[in-house]
């Protein structure tokens, strides 16, 4: 029997909504640093990343034979990073700054697609760092989640991913989302597939504090 998709955290209808606004946040390369930490982790396992397009199975290879790893094996090598993330995934920079001043105009969601079989770990791990905002790690659409909480939250709403088909899939479901890209490493910046209209990109999160302020002071007059 196939199981439905799997969720941790609140429910949408138990998240508190204080404001208008609300900046809905993937986590994983726009709150902790990901890639770094999996780059690092696939070392440890006599394996590298090649960043030759914009995926991780085909391009990580290894070092002494060349052969691309497998699927199955890149699936094993996250759940071990998501399992031991409390020592191996720190703070994107300027994350920690950006949200406190951002969180003083607009209600903050995480909104992860990490296995939820963690969310005790990344909670943790969050709460550490004072960012004790609501999480949902959920395996169903963002779009679908961003589009009940749509129906909550009826000021300016920002969706901040750094997969573009995480913002394609929002766009699809909600049209009046604000939508920014923002991914912390580089390595992958050359190979961007186009982002959905309107979309815009942020190299870091102090021009990505400053794109979200001017979208929600213009959102908030119209
Ligand atoms: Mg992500």
């Amino acid at each position: 029997m196939k199981r439905g998709p799997v969720s941790a955290g609140p429910s949408v209808a138990d998240i508190p909504k204080r404001r208008d606004a609300l900046l809905v946040l993937d986590v994983d390369e726009v709150i902790l640093e990901f890639i770094e930490p999996f780059s690092r982790l696939l070392g440890e396992y006599g394996a590298k990343l090649h960043p030759e397009s914009f995926r991780l199975t085909g391009n990580v290879r290894s070092i002494s034979t060349g052969t691309a790893l497998s699927g199955s094996e890149l699936d094993r090598i996250t759940e071990q990073l998501y399992q031991e993330q409390e020592h191996r995934q720190p703070l994107v920079s300027g994350v920690a700054e950006a949200l406190s001043r951002l969180g003083e105009v607009a209600d903050i969601l995480f909104l992860t697609a990490m296995t939820p079989a963690y969310y005790g770990k990344r909670r943790a791990l969050l709460d550490g760092h004072g960012l004790d905002h609501p999480m949902i790690a959920t395996e169903r659409s963002k779009g679908a989640v961003v589009a009940q909480l749509a129906e909550r939250w009826l000021g300016p709403i920002v969706f901040v991913d750094d997969l573009p088909p995480n913002l394609a899939a929002v766009r699809q479901r909600v049209d009046r989302v604000r939508l920014m890209h923002l991914m912390a490493n580089e390595v992958f910046r050359d190979h961007l597939p186009p982002l959905p209209s309107g979309a815009v990109s942020a190299a870091n999160w102090h021009e990505g504090q400053n794109i979200v302020l001017d979208w929600l002071r213009i959102d908030a007059s119209s």
